[in-house]
């Protein structure tokens, strides 16, 4: 795998609708949100999460994440964790 990321997440108001990259719930307009862009495999990707999940998603041992997650397949504000 090749994750890379091109700059700084950082958290954002959404102006739009947007799918959380974590959880796959909503995020609706005006909700806060952490912006992420970065190169996965040689594409240029660029994502939104929760605050919680971009949470959970740093709190998961990057052992877990090393061949990427399925977009919208966890919990939200839930770490990976070593029984799935
Ligand atoms: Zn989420």
């Amino acid at each position: 795998m090749s994750y890379e990321s091109i700059k700084d997440p950082k958290e954002v108001k959404c102006r739009k609708k947007h799918g959380c990259a974590w959880c796959g719930e909503k995020i609706n307009i005006g909700d806060k949100a952490v912006s992420r862009a970065y190169k996965f495999e040689g594409s240029f990707l660029s994502d939104y999460l929760h605050p919680e999940c971009w949470g959970a998603l740093l709190d998961t041992d990057s052992l877990y994440l090393e061949d990427g997650f399925t977009e919208g397949d966890q919990e939200r504000g839930r770490p990976l964790d070593q029984d799935r």
